[in-house]
C-alpha cells in the first residue's frame, strides 16, 4: 500500500500522475524513482515534495521552485505561462487590476496548458493564481491607503 500521508509532516498528500513526477525530478533523483505511485505534499514548511512507498523526493530533487514551499513575494504562480507574483503586483500597480486569471483561463480553454509536466503539483494553477491575486490586491490597497494616510 502506498502511503497517503507525508512521512515527514504527517499531512495528507494528493495523488500525482507518474508523468508529473518524472518531468519534475532532476536526473539524479529520477534515477532512483521506483515507487508505483506518488503523492504531492503541499505543506509549506515540509521539505518533501513527493512521497511514495519507501521513497521521498524533496525540494532539491525538483527542477523548479515549488510554489507551496517558497516564501511569498517572488514565486512563480503559473508554471505553463511563467506568471510570477511580481507580474501580478506590477499589473495591479499599473492598472489597478489583474488579468492573469482571465488570460490563463483562455489558455486552458484553448488546450494550451501543460500543468501535468510543468507544475510540480501536476494540476492547474488557477487556484494559486486566484489566491496570489487576492494577496497582491490587498497589498496594493494597503500601500495606497498607507500613502494616503501619511
Ligand atoms: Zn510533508
Amino acid at each position: 500500500m502506498s502511503p497517503t500521508h507525508c512521512p515527514e509532516c504527517r499531512q495528507p498528500g494528493r495523488l500525482v500522475e507518474r508523468i508529473t513526477v518524472k518531468a519534475m525530478l532532476r536526473p539524479t533523483a529520477l534515477a532512483r524513482l521506483s515507487a508505483p505511485e506518488h503523492r504531492f505534499c503541499p505543506t509549506a514548511e515540509c521539505p518533501v515534495v513527493y512521497f511514495g512507498m519507501a521513497e521521498v523526493f524533496e525540494r532539491e530533487d525538483v527542477v523548479v521552485p515549488v510554489f507551496q514551499k517558497e516564501r511569498a513575494g517572488q514565486r512563480t504562480v503559473c508554471y505553463c505561462f511563467a506568471v510570477t507574483e511580481a507580474d501580478l503586483r506590477r499589473e495591479i500597480a499599473e492598472t489597478g487590476r489583474s488579468t492573469a486569471t482571465t488570460v490563463i483561463t483562455q489558455h486552458v480553454k484553448a488546450g494550451r496548458c501543460a500543468c501535468e509536466v510543468k507544475n510540480p503539483q501536476g494540476r492547474c494553477c488557477l487556484g494559486e493564481v486566484a489566491s496570489a491575486t487576492r494577496e497582491a490586491m490587498a497589498e496594493a490597497e494597503g500601500v495606497a491607503s498607507g500613502a494616503a494616510a501619511s
